[in-house]
């Protein structure tokens, strides 16, 4: 790559999307991504139809939906299976013009890496550090390599190297709670298809979504749990399942049969943690996209939505203004609200999901019962409907 590239690090959802965006923009770009190799396996994921929408925007919308399947309604529920709410979230697809899609992390990152070509990414490069020296930013890596670019995009998650060396000062914070993620083959539908399903109990939270047919026509499902636990918690080896077991026992059906028939090995455990909303988002030729910049919890499902609206607005503002510091300054301008936004809704509407008082539970479920479904839609159309790309 020449000096005048543009230099990501890390290789995640918003780091590959923005440098298809990038490139479409007709900019010369590599992406530096620490792994040694993409997993094959992986938890599921709900695009909301704004990513959708960003990806449309890129003409990616039909080959990301092409891999998953999508939802038209969010059915909550008490754990014992009463109903307490429908969220019609067809008709903010209709005004969106897109689909919610749930699909498997893994496959679109193979999208991506497809769209981006052999060549797109370097693999086994952890940056270390960087520094700016006139209108170059030098990168320095784990192995000793070197690469120098014009600008430098921080897409390397919620521990980003580049946002420790902008702000030492700024730490992820622990929300109080863990997740844990499954992906199941099925042989019947379990729930109904075009449904999510949220179930609620003491202090913890279920989530099912389809994630379509896989290749032997069996459902291919996705579930979450997240519960209160302390920070860096461990299960024992092998014990995934029971820890799950251990919070849902009793719940309504599916999901203790959903829990006990996924493997082991297709359960992941992670602490959910959260930025404060930074003041600034970088300086000079260097700035941040996605978790590095806005890692929030994940009550709304915004998290990679909003690296992957940050990938288009960033590349449209790097294709109309040649001045590419200016360009990051703005696109810092316009990201930082819409982002911080998001993450206030999602740490409020966490709050009031997670409770353990039986009489707060009681008041809450029965507010949910109570309150036309056209307002929560409405909170939602504030995440989902807005128009990040006027
Ligand atoms: C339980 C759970 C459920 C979630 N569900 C949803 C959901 O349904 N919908 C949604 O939109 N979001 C969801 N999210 C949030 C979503 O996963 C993140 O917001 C999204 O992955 C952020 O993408 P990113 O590319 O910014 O960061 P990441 O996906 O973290 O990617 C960062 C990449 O940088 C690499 N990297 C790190 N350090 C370095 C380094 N020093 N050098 C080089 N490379 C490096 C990493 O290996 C990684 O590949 C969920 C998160 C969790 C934890």
């Amino acid at each position: 790559m020449s000096s005048r590239g543009v230099v990501i690090i890390g290789g995640g959802m918003g780091g590959l999307s923005a440098a298809i965006a990038l490139r479409q923009a007709g900019l010369e770009v590599a992406v530096y991504e620490r792994a040694e190799a993409y997993r094959p396996v992986g938890a599921g994921l709900s695009l909301w139809s704004n990513a959708m929408r960003a990806f449309d925007a890129l003409g990616l919308a039909g080959k990301v939906a092409g891999v998953g399947a999508s939802w038209r309604e969010t059915v909550m529920h008490r754990c014992d299976g009463q109903v307490l709410s429908r969220l019609a979230v067809e008709e903010l697809c209709r005004e969106v013009g897109q689909p919610t899609v749930g699909l498997l992390r893994a496959e679109l990152q193979q999208v991506l890496l497809r769209e981006l070509g052999p060549d797109g990414v370097h693999l086994g490069a952890a940056c270390t550090g960087f520094h700016v020296e006139g209108e170059e930013v030098h990168v320095t890596f784990a192995d000793g390599r070197r690469v120098t670019g014009s600008c430098l995009i921080g897409a390397d998650g919620l521990h980003s190297v580049v946002r420790q060396r902008l702000f030492p000062e700024v730490r992820p914070k622990y929300s109080g709670r863990t997740s844990w993620r499954g992906v199941v083959d099925v042989a019947s539908e379990v729930i109904p298809e075009g449904s999510q399903f949220e179930i609620y109990g003491p202090g913890a939270r279920f989530g099912i979504c389809h994630l379509g047919r896989s290749p032997e026509g069996t459902w291919r499902m996705y579930w979450f749990l997240l519960a209160p636990a302390p920070e860096g918690g461990q299960d024992a080896p092998g014990g995934h399942q029971e820890a799950v077991l251990g919070h849902v026992r009793g719940w309504m059906e599916p999901v203790e049969p959903l829990v006990r028939a996924t493997a082991e090995s297709h359960i992941l455990r992670t602490d959910i943690h959260y930025l404060e909303p930074l003041p600034r988002w970088g300086e000079g030729p260097v700035t941040l996209l996605g978790d590095s910049a806005h890692a929030m919890v994940t009550d709304m499902g915004q998290g990679a939505c909003q690296a992957i609206e940050d990938a288009v607005v960033l590349a449209k503002l790097l294709r109309q203004d040649s001045d590419r510091v200016r360009a990051l300054r703005a696109y810092e301008a316009r990201r930082r609200p819409r982002t911080a936004h998001i993450a206030a809704l999602s740490l409020r509407s966490g709050s009031i999901r997670y409770l353990r008082n039986p009489v707060a539970r009681w008041g809450r479920d029965l507010l949910m019962r109570a309150l036309p479904p056209s307002v929560a839609l409405q909170q939602l159309r504030l995440a989902v409907g807005f128009d990040f790309l006027a």
